[in-house]
């Protein structure tokens, strides 16, 4: 393999494989199927308005045209800065992912005999009959499990409203904090990342420094395909200004990698090594900005024998999972993890630290931080990391060196992005600080061209999941459900009486689906996600959705594989159905108005949520109620308190949650603001009233004052704004975050502000020597972060490693784009990537049917040798867009032990040709 890879795919190849669009926006090439399709509609008695992409983290503005109550089209918003016109091939579709030929418009319940049974058929019902019986379901199981029981799996594709309403209905009114997005499963690394190094969740940096860079790292990022618009501009970049390099690095070659300028695979989980060794360059080389480091950063370092994430029984393991599941507890070290940990190999590491104390650590000097470093040579990196068996070491160390040489140029702007390839990993949290340890030691950061930026994978996994606080252990504006003022000071604007929020941090994705299986979870319901198709082997979940005396739901606009798994399918309002917000991956808010109705009896999600709530009594949930793990193992009765606040005992939980009472009640329908417009959520409540504008109000007080700024709805409504950049302070944006030229909390005394973490015990490399906690107010830490290697690797029988991942034409699971025939046709299935060298091993070629196996279960794909992902020997490649092939049975479900995110990127399996 040569360093640079020239592009290789002729354009008859690029059409076939549906990567014309992508490619075309980076090359200049006229776009032809996408195109046609957004030109058609020019002028042609069409209303244009303005939305938002409703795929990647990108963020694209669009124009949403509308005929005759249709969106008939799409096309990229010229005045929209992140995209400037701008689409990928998914981004002009986003009009026909409203009309599949199987939208639901009905809410449809299993039944046998006229009544519900979890073993009857799905037959269409009316929505009286489908919330009463939900209802029903949710208080059975809330009386015989309490708030324990009861959970909902949300999106960061969520609203804010929508995420917004849903943590108020689950933490406020149930008292349970069992919600958790699919944001668990891209970016929680990232977030605990981001708490963990600068007490504060989301990036510093905005989209405008791929522009200013001169170097950019792509640590196992893709951004052809997963984030195409951004893509484009790095490509641009390096077409128009001659020293900018692009390195990526990445465990087999795609369609990032073939426009490099320098390109280094690596095994799985070796950048952690290959992080290490930059660092141990920077030192070396003494480009280290020490007034930079001394004034603004403290060293750190945490346990090391914290497992991996895997369930901590085998009662429910299959017979062929149990040797992971015990290798977890007990790590022999390899040569590699015993010198990176100053440990003997062969040693045996019992996981002590698994579990709660993994995310633990401490303040070390930089006399160990530098020792920490000290294994990761040239030399010791190249034999560890190399990843492609066809490189020789010479060319591998030569190419870590000229990253070196990039890296430790004082004189170039630098920018690092990742997204999964970090993230989904056993050690993310590690490797998203180890990222930030580079561009801290260096005083790159927050800087106009400087900086380390995480890219959010969903359109709203930052605005919604994130800064909503639509996770288990968080409320909104970076807050936490543990810590008794955020929970005071949330109450406070809830207007709900002091006591109400339970402290206990809730349940994961994983534990959710685990909990469903062991039953500790009864209730669950999924909400804008399909994740039963994408969590990782899925068939021990999907199971557990049969499971007598589980109620599971699933509000959605498409029969997903959730949806079948369900008892009860509630039809979701689509994009444009429906009034939004969304917060991108670099912290710009952007709305849409509600432009067409929903089909049939198709509803919004804010709806759904409110009508369920008036079914259910604060009586229900607001008395005393039993929970394992808070001060005398329950919740305190709150409904004293509640009547002295004037809450009536009979209250719903929508009128102490939703009602349009207090400031609340501002938020009128018709809206004097936007004429002649619909607005779905408040007609089908049948009152005069703006939900979605009321939430996002009642949303924003959490935010303003302390560095999450947001403006008001109109101000994002309005047709001149395309988003902004919070904090949002006296009208202004913030486009970068820590820096005093342009945050006004930053100052030079205290320039990381975020408040979370910023005290820890003192020790060395060994563990805690003081406990004492000492604060470091202002400051980011620099992690010492050792090389670990996966839980499960390439045995004799199972030889190969597995990685997924996303492609270009398909969103997640597809469940959209795959209803879209020109995208369907341009991928109509996931392929297997291989070596050829190995599929011939094999006795297969291009074009054969081969049976993936891996200890947690077989899928099946054709195999592609030649395009696209260009995999070293020993590693394969699937993308999970594909419900028929469904690679996420296959999958271990290893997480991050500290921030609880599945690692996708490292199954062992065997292929064989499938008879
Ligand atoms: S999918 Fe992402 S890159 Fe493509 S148009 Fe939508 S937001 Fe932009």
């Amino acid at each position: 393999m040569t360093q640079q890879q020239p592009l290789r795919f002729q354009r008859r190849d690029m059409i076939r494989s549906g990567l014309a669009a992508g490619a075309a926006l980076s090359l200049g090439f006229p776009v032809t199927a996408a195109e046609t399709e957004a030109a058609k509609a020019v002028d042609d008695g069409i209303t244009w308005q303005k939305g938002v992409c409703r795929f990647c983290g990108t963020g694209c503005g669009l124009q949403v045209g509308t005929r005759d109550g249709r969106v008939v089209a799409t096309k990229g918003d010229p005045d929209a800065p992140v995209n400037r016109g701008l689409n990928c091939v998914k981004g002009y579709f986003n009009a026909k992912i409203l009309y599949g030929k199987d939208r639901l418009t009905k809410p449809l319940l299993r039944k046998k005999n006229g009544k519900f049974d979890k073993t009857g058929r799905f037959e269409p019902v009316s929505w009286e009959e489908a919330f009463d019986v939900m209802a029903g379901e949710l208080m059975r199981v809330y009386r015989e499990k309490g708030p324990a029981g009861v959970s909902i799996i949300g999106s960061g594709q969520y609203t804010i409203p929508e995420a917004y309403c849903a943590s108020k209905f689950i933490k406020g009114g149930l008292r349970s904090n069992n919600i958790d997005p699919n944001a668990r499963m891209c970016m929680a690394s990232a977030v605990v990342g981001f708490y963990q190094t600068f007490g504060v969740d989301e990036p510093a940096n905005n989209y405008e420094d791929i522009e200013k860079s001169d170097v950019m790292l792509l640590w196992g990022n893709n951004p052809a395909e997963a984030h195409p618009v951004l893509w484009s501009r790095m490509t641009n970049r390096k077409l128009t200004h001659k020293p900018t390099k692009i390195v990526s690095l990445t465990t087999h070659l795609h369609s990032s990698s073939n426009l490099s300028d320098l390109t280094i695979v690596f095994k799985p989980n070796t950048d952690l090594a290959i992080a290490n060794f930059l660092i141990r360059e920077i030192i070396r080389r003494d480009v280290v900005d020490h007034d930079f480091v001394s004034k603004h950063c403290v060293f750190s370092t945490g346990p090391t024998d914290i497992g991996y994430g895997l369930r901590n029984t085998d009662k429910w393991s299959r017979p062929a999972e149990r040797d992971t599941l015990e290798r977890q507890l007990r790590v022999k070290l390899d040569r590699w993890e015993a010198a990176a940990q100053g440990k003997k190999v062969g040693e045996v590491v019992e996981q002590k630290n698994a579990g709660g104390p993994a995310g633990n650590h401490w303040a070390i000097t930089f006399e160990d931080f530098k020792r920490s470093v000290e294994p990761y040579t040239i030399d010791f990196v190249t034999e560890l990391a190399k990843g492609d068996q066809e490189e020789s070491a010479d060319t591998f160390r030569r190419k870590l060196a000229e990253l070196a040489d990039l890296v430790c140029d004082r004189t170039r702007n630098i920018m690092s992005y990742w997204c999964m390839g970090v993230n989904q990993h056993q050690r993310g949290v590690w490797m998203n600080e180890l990222i930030y340890d580079i561009h801290l030691l260096l005083g790159k950061h927050a800087q106009p061209g400087n900086g380390a930026f995480s890219l959010t994978g969903q359109p709203s996994a930052c605005g919604s999941a994130r800064e909503v606080g639509a996770f288990c252990h968080r409320l909104p504006a970076d807050m936490l459900v543990a810590n008794e003022a955020h929970r005071e000071k949330t109450e406070k604007i809830w207007s709900i009486p002091k006591g109400t929020l339970n402290p206990k941090v809730g349940a994961s994705v994983m534990e959710i689906l685990r909990g469903l299986e062991d039953s500790s979870i009864d209730f669950l319901w999924m909400q804008v996600v399909n994740v039963m198709q994408s969590a990782p082997n899925n068939t021990h979940w999907t199971e557990a959705t049969r499971r007598p005396g589980s109620f599971v739901v699933v509000s959605d606009i498409y029969p997903t594989y959730s949806a079948r798994a369900a008892d009860l399918i509630l039809p979701a309002a689509g994009h444009f159905e429906k009034w939004g917000l969304y917060g991108n991956g670099e912290r710009r808010t952007q709305a849409w108005p509600q432009v067409v109705k929903a089909p049939g009896e198709a509803r919004t999600d804010v709806w759904m949520m409110m009508e369920l709530a008036k079914r259910i009594r604060i009586a229900d949930t607001w008395g005393e109620l039993p929970l394992k793990g808070v001060p005398g193992d329950k919740l305190p009765s709150v409904l004293d308190e509640a009547q002295k606040m004037g809450i009536k005992p009979d209250a719903t939980l929508f009128d102490v949650l939703y009602a349009p009472t207090g400031g609340r009640a501002e938020a009128v329908w018709p809206d004097p603001k936007y004429p002649n417009r619909s607005n779905a959520t408040g007609e089908a409540l049948g009152l005069a009233y703006f939900p979605e504008k009321a939430l996002f109000n009642e949303y924003r007080q959490f935010t303003v004052g302390n560095g999450h700024d947001l403006a008001d709805f109109d101000t994002y409504q309005s047709d001149a704004c395309r988003g902004l950049l919070w904090p949002v302070v006296d009208g202004k944006e913030t486009p970068y975050r820590f820096n005093t030229a342009f945050d006004p909390y930053a100052k030079e005394e205290k320039l990381f502000y975020g408040p979370l973490m910023k005290a820890m015990p003192t020790g060395n490399l060994s563990g805690v020597t003081d406990k004492e906690q000492k604060a470091y107010p202002g400051r980011a830490k620099i992690f010492a972060r050792p090389y670990a290697a996966p839980v499960e690797q390439p045995d004799a029988e199972y030889d190969l490693w597995l990685t997924t991942g996303r492609i270009l034409e398909h969103w997640h699971t597809g469940s959209m784009t795959r209803r879209v025939p020109e995208l369907h046709r341009a991928a109509p299935e996931a392929l297997l990537y291989m070596n050829p060298q190995d599929a011939e091993k094999r006795g297969m070629k291009r074009g054969d049917l081969a049976e993936v196996t891996s200890r947690y279960g077989t899928c099946r794909a054709k195999v592609e040798t030649q395009v696209r992902q260009k995999m070293p020997k020993g590693s394969v490649w699937m993308a999970f867009f594909d419900e028929r092939a469904m690679v996420n049975s296959v999958v271990i479900d290893a997480t991050d032990p500290i921030s609880l995110e599945p690692d996708y990127k490292k199954t062992a399996v065997k292929v064989r040709k499938a008879s």
